[in-house]
């Protein structure tokens, strides 16, 4: 398949593996890309800017195919030097990056300078058309189905990739709900270039967490995802397990939802921990609508082929076979 995403981008199948906190590293990424697709690394994962680099310089080892780093700026416990992060990821010749949060105009300067394509992560059509007005290269259309932070509009996919389409000139990839050859043949013909996949990469034998939370991803079904922070307008979409129920359970308790209130419950170091670990009920952990189509863990190859191959057949036989004369 040949799109205006695997063109930019310089890979062979329209298919980029979202940034992922504690997920998107060098195992992962260069798996995504040894397969055709685009990995990436999650800059925040790293301790240090300086850490970063040593992480992109291990991927470079794995892989000699195009990947990139992702750099999310939202609320987090500890202040992060956002700012060196940029700085490294432009030193480091890194080509691709995923920012996602809030709005990059800050480091975009930096990274043009240093010929680096900026896809930005948005939940509105709003912020989409701000990211082209302000010079990124690419959107990526994150609907409500999404794992992690899906905005405050609740609107889904199904409205979002069209009016994409129809308002924007520069390429687009969508983002949340998508796992396999259905969706991407669905998104093509919204008018999306590729599509962004977060936590269907998280459960593969690449991926970098423990087998109990993969298993416990294909286990579930749609349902088994939960909105926390909506009262602190944070909103992300996590693995309904214990922890994240209580999550909800405070925040619709009467009166006011202090951050302190539940961040013993969610801080990122125990998502950390619990990754390595694979006690489910520790902490909390972002995934997606998507779970209830997952039911595998294949390795990233696996699975990019047979999401291409579904969405070739889909477009090749189902729909071509749908056209009469
Ligand atoms: P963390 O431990 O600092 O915070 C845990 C969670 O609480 C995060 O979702 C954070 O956004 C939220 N939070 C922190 N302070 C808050 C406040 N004052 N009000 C409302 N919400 C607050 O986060 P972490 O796990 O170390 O992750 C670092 C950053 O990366 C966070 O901003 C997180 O949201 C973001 N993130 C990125 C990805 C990604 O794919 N790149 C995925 C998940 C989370």
């Amino acid at each position: 398949m040949k799109t205006r995403v695997t063109e930019m981008l310089g890979i062979e199948h329209p298919i980029v593996q979202g940034g992922m906190q504690w997920v998107g590293l060098a195992e992962l990424a260069s798996a995504v890309s040894n397969a055709g697709g685009l990995g990436i690394i999650t800059a925040l994962t790293q301790p240090t800017p300086d850490a970063l680099v040593k992480e992109i310089e291990k991927c470079r080892q794995m892989t000699d195919k195009p990947f990139g780093v992702n750099l999310t700026i939202l609320p987090t416990i500890k202040p992060v030097p956002y700012e060196e992060y940029a700085q490294a990821i432009a030193d480091s010749g890194i080509k691709i990056v995923e920012t996602a949060g809030r709005n990059p105009e800050p480091f975009l300067p930096l990274f043009k300078k240093v010929g680096i394509k900026v896809v930005h992560k948005c939940t509105s059509i709003r912020h989409a058309l701000r990211a082209e007005r302000i010079g990124c290269d690419m959107v990526s259309i994150d609907g409500f189905e999404c794992a992690g932070h899906p905005g405050e509009d609740d609107v889904t996919n199904l409205i979002l990739l069209p009016l994409a389409a129809r308002r924007l000139k520069i390429p687009f990839p969508a983002s949340g709900g998508f796992g396999d050859g259905r969706g991407l043949a669905a998104t093509l013909s919204m008018g999306a270039d590729g599509i962004n996949m977060g936590t269907r990469f998280m459960v593969t034998k690449e991926a970098p967490i423990h087998e109990n939370v993969k298993q416990s991803m294909v286990e579930a079904s749609e349902l088994d995802t939960a909105l926390i922070y909506r009262s602190l307008s944070n909103t992300a979409r996590v693995f309904k397990n214990s922890i994240a129920k209580k999550v909800v359970e405070i925040e619709s308790r009467a009166g006011e939802t202090k951050f302190e209130d539940i961040q013993p419950l969610v801080a990122g170091v125990k998502g950390r921990a619990l990754f390595k670990d694979g006690d489910l009920d520790s902490g909390i952990w972002s995934a997606g609508m998507i779970v209830g189509l997952i039911d595998d863990i294949p390795s990233c190859d696996e699975l990019i082929s047979r999401i291409v191959d579904e969405a070739e057949n889909m477009i090749t036989k189902r729909l071509a076979q749908m056209m009469t004369d």
